[in-house]
């Protein structure tokens, strides 16, 4: 090839390249407004995919690229490690899987700050980068690297492994301070002395510390909050990794997972009445000890027969699934109840509320795959009017998210969060496998009230019985 043949093919390539990243970031947006409702997540899912498959296509098209050995051996390692989390880890592991998932991407753009960083210095060229893709580099890595520490956190406080309630100590808001104000100041210097290496790592290090202090104190259950957060922080991290690398994609693709994670934490404390700096520095579950006034009583058990009775003879049946359903993987027997109770002319609806479960979108994602018409299910603030004129709500495997204490009891540790009214229907079917206390660690009043009856044993076996005992009638 001659040289003006070579510089063709060049440019012919680059043009190549930058019309995947266009067709590659039209279709992650396209993904993430079809992720925006259940009944076509999967399809969004599909197009994030093949989104990421032309950005992988195009980045791999790069003249730049000076071998292709690791980046096989990088691929090949990556589809085995994420096939055979898919096939191992169980949907109810599945928020401490994602917050894995986020440490690995943070790692990622952190290490390929550093790699950089170091690249430059050792060329001896730092000193000469524009300033703005030094300010690019030291944003990448401060924000990929307290979020690789504060996902595994998250992750291991999740798994029970890190102690779940808050870990707090005296004076530790101005400790963090100190630690953040460390950092930043580091990251100005290196913003105007590019070339002092002990400053740099000295940054690297406190951002480390600075993802642990931001994540010990905050208890499990704002977890999910937080871990929408920390992929907030992440995707800006990715962001600035396309700034210092010259990549549209990642640029492109960061800025909406970071605003996206964003908006996802600001619903998500909306749906529990919080703000965002009271999940940050509030320490949820402190409170827990003051919150059990309300509690109290004895709990009524109820036979499946008796309990079929009730439902088949119900105008109108409410199922509110939690956590429980996902364990039992009950979504199925529900389904089958369901439709033993609509052939005998019941009218048969499901209340789904924001934070049931572990991850948002958990009960949608349960329900879907056991085929459950998308028209049945209704949102919270859809089915509690409802509830007033529900014959029998059967409560499965949920508890925080129906616990009555959340609206009565102003100091209650979820005090203000909005709940699911299952005790204003008129009578109420709780299914779980003993006296076992929701997520929060706190007791639920619903349990000891007059309307309530208590059908114990594993979700699935008890769905599956009411199912038979419906049927017998
Ligand atoms: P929950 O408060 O965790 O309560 C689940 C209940 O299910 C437990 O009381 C347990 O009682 C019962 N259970 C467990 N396994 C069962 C089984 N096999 N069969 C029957 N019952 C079973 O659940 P939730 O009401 O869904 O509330 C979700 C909580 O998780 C909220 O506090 C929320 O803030 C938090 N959270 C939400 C997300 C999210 O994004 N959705 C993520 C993380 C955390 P027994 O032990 O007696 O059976």
């Amino acid at each position: 090839m001659d040289h003006s043949a070579t510089s063709t093919f060049l440019n012919g390539s680059s043009y190549f390249i930058e019309l995947t990243y266009l067709i590659a970031s039209i279709l992650f947006i396209l993904g993430l407004k079809a992720m925006s409702h259940p009944d076509t997540a999967r399809k969004g899912m599909f197009l994030a995919e093949a989104g990421m498959l032309m950005a992988v296509i195009g980045t791999l098209m790069n003249k730049e690229i000076v071998s292709y050995e690791w980046i096989i051996g990088g691929l090949v390692l990556g589809s085995i490690v994420g096939a055979l989390m898919a096939i191992w880890v169980p949907m109810t592991a599945m928020p401490e899987r994602t917050a894995l998932s986020h440490a690995f991407g943070a790692a990622a753009a952190a290490l390929v700050g550093i790699a950089e960083y170091s690249i430059q210095s050792s060329m001896g060229l730092i000193a000469e980068l524009p300033r703005f893709k030094v300010g690019a580099l030291g944003f990448e890595i401060m924000l990929g690297a307290l979020t690789t520490t504060g996902s595994l956190i998250a992750a291991g406080k999740l798994k029970g492994i890190v102690k779940g309630t808050p870990i707090q100590f005296k004076g530790q808001n101005a400790v963090n301070m100190l630690v953040f104000l460390g950092m930043v100041s580091c990251f100005i210097y290196i913003l105007l002395n590019p070339a002092a290496q002990p400053v740099f790592y000295t940054m690297v290090g406190l951002a480390v510390l600075f993802g642990v202090m931001l994540v010990i104190p905050i208890g499990s259950a704002d977890m999910p909050v937080v871990m929408s957060l920390l992929n907030s922080y992440a995707g800006l991290a990715a962001a600035a990794t396309g700034f210092v690398l010259g990549n549209n994609v990642l640029i492109i693709a960061g800025t909406l997972d970071g605003f996206s994670g964003l908006i996802l934490s600001i619903l998500m404390c909306k749906a529990m009445n919080r703000s965002i700096t009271n999940v940050l520095f509030g320490g949820f579950g402190a409170v827990v000890a003051e919150a059990q006034a309300g509690a109290g009583g004895t709990m009524r058990e109820i036979s499946p027969e008796d309990a079929a009775v009730q439902l088949a003879y119900a105008k109108k049946v409410v199922f509110v699934p939690g956590y429980g359903l996902a364990t039992a993987q009950a979504q199925h027997a529900v389904r089958e109840l369901a439709n033993k109770l609509e052939e005998r002319g019941v009218e048969v609806k499901y209340g789904i509320h924001p934070v049931a479960g572990r991850m948002p979108g958990h009960m949608n994602v349960l329900l879907a795959e056991a085929n459950v018409p998308y028209e049945e299910l209704y949102e919270m603030d859809q089915i509690n009017p409802e509830m007033s004129t529900t014959d029998v709500c059967v409560v499965i495997g949920a508890n925080d998210v129906v616990n009555p204490d959340a609206r009565d009891n102003p100091k209650s540790a979820i005090a203000g969060m909005p709940i699911i009214e299952v005790d204003r229907a008129h009578s109420v079917i709780v299914l779980k496998r003993g006296q076992g206390r929701g997520f929060s660690g706190l007791e639920n009043p619903l349990f000891f009230k007059n309307v309530t009856t208590m059908l114990y044993g594993d979700a699935k076996a008890s769905l599956t019985n009411l199912a038979q005992a419906v049927q017998n009638i």
